[in-house]
């Protein structure tokens, strides 16, 4: 069931996207990546049950309570999905380039408040709240922190085709009004732009004048290993596009007419 519809939407011979593997363990990490796709959004997605859970968001997150963002539930994406940053080539589903935007752990809360404050619930409370449409957690990343609510909006006859949720802040020590999600335009894994990703060649060698924030020390165990499998995969590309032969700088977006870029030359 899980990852079926992942892997209908996509042609695996020509995305750079991970395969649509549903894993044994799961973890309680979160990402928000950052799509530039028909139109720029953010991709909020919770490590559950084996798969990430996806949901788009146009206005991206916010640590503001008073901002409700819409976020339109998406189909399951593979948890190796986690560390994802490239681009997805014209013509693919979801094409544009893909930052990640925010990593960290989440943990579920209480469905209800004990003494006015949500308290550490279960992993069957959480998979209870996601089905009711009313998922409470706590988010521990860099960018994001403490309690949000994802709230399904009940659909109305002929309305909505029912994938429409609201990302909420609640509010805690970690709301802050105003909060504005464009504040953060790098990664957070290699502290590259959306450009920068999907942009030229240079954009593919290391901005040593930048220190990016892989090379500082993380504490946690996890975010070591994303890291260094981000870092290995990206000198892995370079090696493989500075193997290729040399040609024309390609625009953001190709245009109609341009070189087909060889196979062998594609990043993993
Ligand atoms: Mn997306």
């Amino acid at each position: 069931m899980a990852l079926e519809e992942y892997k209908r939407k996509r042609r695996f011979e020509e995305t750079p996207e991970p395969p649509p593997k549903v894993e044994k363990k799961s973890g309680n990490r979160f990402v928000v990546q950052m799509h530039d796709a028909t139109r720029l959004h953010y991709d909020f997605r919770l490590e559950m049950d084996g798969v990430l859970k996806s949901w788009a968001v146009p206005k991206g997150p916010s640590l503001d309570p008073a901002d409700k963002r819409l976020a339109m539930q998406v189909e399951d994406h593979p948890v190796s999905y986690f560390d994802f940053e490239g681009t997805i080539p014209e013509g693919n589903y979801g094409a544009g380039t893909v930052m990640v935007w925010e990593v960290g752990t989440w943990q579920p809360l209480s469905p209800v408040p004990v003494n006015g404050k949500y308290v550490p619930g279960t992993p069957v409370e959480a998979r209870e709240m996601l089905a009711k449409g009313d998922l409470k957690f706590r988010l521990n990343g860099k960018r994001l922190k403490g309690d949000f609510a994802l709230v399904h909006i009940k659909s109305r006859r002929g309305g909505s085709k029912g994938n429409e949720w609201l990302l909420i802040k609640k509010k805690d020590d970690f709301a802050e009004p105003g909060f504005n999600a464009e504040q953060f335009d790098t990664s957070i894994l290699t502290n590259r732009t959306l450009d920068e990703i999907g942009g030229d060649q240079r954009s593919k060698e290391w901005h040593s004048d930048r220190p990016a924030s892989t090379r500082t020390k993380p504490k946690a165990a996890w975010l070591a290993d994303t890291l260094a499998r981000v870092e290995k995969k990206r000198r892995r590309a370079i090696t493989a596009e500075n193997a290729a032969p040399s040609r024309a700088r390609k625009p953001r977006r190709s245009s109609t007419g341009a070189k087909k870029k060889p196979r062998s030359s594609r990043a993993t």
